[in-house]
């Protein structure tokens, strides 16, 4: 095929304008891509002058080089802007060629020209773009720059994990707290650095668990970190998962703050109370003993005078006293010392024993005093002396705040898994907005009557305390002029359990024998109120033939009796076979100075009268751990939300002769557990605040804590996973089902023998 032929076709379907001009640029041809780019057609441009496609707008430069490089090179290849026959303007990419004779002389020249207006739009789109990306990422920066030194100038130290475990935020602080700069911290995984905080501090201090759902918020009030520096830092955490706007997760944050000196200042504040209070109690007592003994004659007959002048004494050293207790009792509820014992307590009795009490002030000032005790009143889980205070507390303002000859009524009634007590009185009332103000800490309602009585208004603060430790509540209905209720509840014993699980508990007999029948009814009292089965004996007598006819784990005597004396009894006890095992617990106002004899004789534990309740109770207590060779008594804290099983655990372990703590939470057991170690931990998984795996995970990061041995007690089944996260010292995984004491005791008894 001929090649001229090819040409043309080439040219007549190029895709690119092609225009050809003569030497003064008249054109000569164009190919109809050319009439499509320009709207011109064939027969408009022939003839005319190239520049009938200019719009004006390409800057003459441009023309003046294309030229030059026409006439130096032959050819040219630019940029122009060309205006559409219909008026539009486009973009044209240009190429221009010379054609010239043999001669050398120019006889034609060749365009091709392709549009780019597109082309130069979406350029010019991406010009923008990048402005605007650039001005987005200074923004951007300069927030981040702002965000940075925030962080960094906060005092907490924040670090927070993406869902994949990738550290994403890290300030300053957190860079202090491991020894190393923020920036390297930055990027790295949790694993790295639990590895780096490992290195850094020597210990296991962080267990940062970040996971595709942010896992639960925590907070902790102390974590005690130990550092490489001289004392351990105390830190306040807390955790977090972080969801974007959208609500969905994005990560974990742990912030923490160091109150390492607010928690020595505040143990400083607290112990310097302490003190300064126990200081001031030391004198007050021989004041106060000194003052009962000269009113009760021990020095002769008193004038009348001076008996007055002494009694007043005697009332403001009480009262002295009465503040000095207050105000260690609050300075121990700041410091979340608050010790409470829960057994069954009978509620009567509890309200009868605080009337009675109260009789002499009421009588003072001529008031009745009533109760309304309904039969078959259920036990309540409480700390007798703490109720004690409480309802000391109810009466001792009733009685104040009444005036003459009127009557205070206190009753206790049943109310749902709940026991209310109520005090009632007739007086002047508490305006209704501040019946909640007086259970705060020195409030006092400023009216005559608050004022012509002495107080401290800490009273009240006391008692919520009190009561709310024992997961009840307190509160006041009053109208003034008319009088005032104070109402408290206290749990009642849970009666279902002791019918559903097989316990097989039988309490300790205690037989107390003392010739005075008001000592031994005040002795089985307390035994009976701390748990404990009681017997009493009035006579040497009757008490041996008590012992030899039952069974009884212990004996309390009184040595100096009519008849059959203490001394002879111990005798009598020590030579028969059937009785030689029995403890012995003297109790005598004469027993000073006997000690070594009284041993010899096979005594296992003195207490001196008059007796201070406690004293005796873990005298008890202790005998009957010796007995059993199990001394000194192993430590033990029951952690479980639900309270019947932390009662039949006690009771079981108790009667092993271990003594119990418990927690209704792992929140609560971990600040147990900081304060004092316990020797086994018997633990429950499934709980609020802190679960069983959580405080696992708590305390196997801390060195003093990593070792205690574990009873897992739980209703799940736990995978071979599960059960190693599970780990401290030496640990047992038991699932919950009936309990059976014998299992219970026997696994506590091996985890505490492999220790
Ligand atoms: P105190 O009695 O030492 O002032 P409390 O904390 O026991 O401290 O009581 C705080 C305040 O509550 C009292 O000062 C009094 O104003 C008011 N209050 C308490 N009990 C009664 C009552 N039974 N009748 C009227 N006001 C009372």
């Amino acid at each position: 095929m001929d090649v001229t032929h090819i040409l043309r076709e080439v040219y007549w379907h190029s895709l690119d304008g092609i225009v050809v001009a003569d030497k003064d640029t008249v054109i000569l041809d164009v190919n109809p891509a050319y009439e499509a780019v320009t709207g011109y057609s064939r027969d408009e441009l022939i003839g005319q002058k190239t520049n009938i496609v200019r719009s004006g707008l390409t800057p003459p430069e441009v023309f003046r080089d294309m030229w030059t490089q026409l006439g130096r090179r032959g050819k040219w290849v630019g940029e122009v802007i060309n205006r559409h026959k219909n008026g539009n303007l486009w973009y044209s990419f240009l190429s221009i060629t010379r054609i010239v004779d043999e001669g050398g002389s120019v006889v034609a020249y060749v365009g091709i020209a392709r549009d780019i207006t597109q082309r130069k739009a979406l350029e010019q789109q991406l010009r923008q773009n990048l402005v605007e990306i650039q001005s987005a990422r200074e923004l951007a920066q300069a927030q981040a720059t702002r965000l940075r030194a925030l962080l960094d100038s906060v005092g907490e130290a924040i670090i927070m994990f993406d869902t994949l475990g990738i550290c994403v935020v890290a300030n300053h602080q957190v860079g202090g707290m491991l020894g190393l700069p923020a920036e390297q911290i930055l990027g790295k995984s949790v694993h790295e650095l639990h590895a780096l905080a490992l290195q850094a501090l020597g210990v296991r201090a962080f267990e940062w668990q970040p996971g595709p759902d942010g896992g639960p918020p925590i907070e902790l009030e102390t974590n005690v970190i130990e550092t490489r520096e001289e004392r351990p830092r105390v830190f306040h955490e807390f955790a977090a998962p972080v969801p974007d706007p959208g609500g969905r997760v994005i990560g974990r944050i742990y912030v923490y703050r160091d109150i390492t000196k607010e928690t020595e200042l505040d143990r400083m504040k607290t112990e310097f109370i302490a003190t300064v209070s126990h200081e001031l109690r030391t004198p007050m007592t021989s004041i106060k003993g000194s003052l009962g003994l000269v009113l009760g004659g021990v020095a002769g007959e008193l004038p009348e005078e001076a008996r007055e002048l002494l009694t007043i004494a005697r009332n403001n050293t009480d009262r002295l006293i009465r503040l000095i207790n207050d105000i260690l009792d609050i300075s121990r509820i700041e410091a979340g010392k608050m010790e409470i014992r829960r057994v069954p307590l009978n509620a009567a009795e509890a309200v009868r024993r605080a009337v009675q009490e109260m009789q002499a002030f009421a009588r003072q000032r001529s008031i009745t005093l009533k109760t309304d005790l309904p039969d078959g009143l259920p036990r309540v889980m409480a700390d007798g002396d703490r109720v004690h205070q409480v309802l000391d507390n109810l009466l001792s303002n009733a009685i104040k705040f009444s005036p003459q000859g009127s009557e205070v009524l206190i009753r206790a009634v049943p109310a749902g898994d709940m026991v209310r007590f109520d005090v009632i009185d007739h007086g002047p009332g508490i305006p209704a907005d501040q019946q909640t103000a007086i259970f705060d800490r020195f409030y006092r309602v400023d009216n005559a009557a608050a004022r012509k009585t002495g107080g401290t208004g800490l009273g009240l603060t006391i008692c919520r305390a009190i009561v709310e430790e024992h997961g009840g509540q307190i509160w006041v209905e009053s109208t003034v002029g008319e009088g005032s209720t104070f109402s408290f509840t206290l749990p009642a014993e849970p009666s279902g359990p002791s019918q559903s699980v097989p316990l097989h508990v039988s309490s300790r007999t205690v037989l107390v024998v003392d010739d005075d029948p008001d000592i031994v009814r005040l002795i089985m009292l307390s035994l009976e109120r701390e748990g404990f089965h009681a017997v009493g004996a009035t006579s040497g007598e009757q008490a041996l033939e008590i012992a030899r006819s039952r069974h009884v784990d212990v004996i309390t005597l009184d040595l100096r009796m009519p008849g059959a004396d203490g001394t002879h009894v111990l005798r009598q006890l020590k030579q028969d076979p059937a009785t030689r095992d029995i403890p012995v617990v003297v109790v005598s106002a004469y027993s000073a100075g006997k000690e070594m004899e009284l041993v010899a004789t096979g005594v296992s534990g003195i207490v001196s009268k008059p007796i201070d309740d406690n004293e005796l109770l873990s005298t008890i207590r202790s005998v009957l751990g010796t007995w059993r060779g199990e001394r000194p008594q192993p430590s033990i804290l029951v952690v479980d939300d639900d309270p019947d099983v932390r009662r039949i655990i006690t009771v079981m372990l108790e009667q092993a002769g271990y003594a119990v703590r418990t927690a209704h939470d792992g929140q609560e057991a971990f600040r147990m557990i900081m304060a004092e170690r316990p020797d086994l931990l018997i633990l429950d998984l499934m709980m609020p605040n802190l679960d069983g795996f959580q405080l696992v995970r708590l305390l196997r990061q801390r060195r003093w804590t990593q070792q205690i041995p574990l009873l897992v007690l739980t209703a799940l089944d736990l995978t071979e996973g599960e059960k190693t996260l599970l780990q401290l010292g030496p640990t047992c995984h038991v699932t919950k089902g009936p309990l059976i004491q014998e299992e219970i005791v026997a696994r506590v008894r091996e985890l505490l023998d492999s220790h």
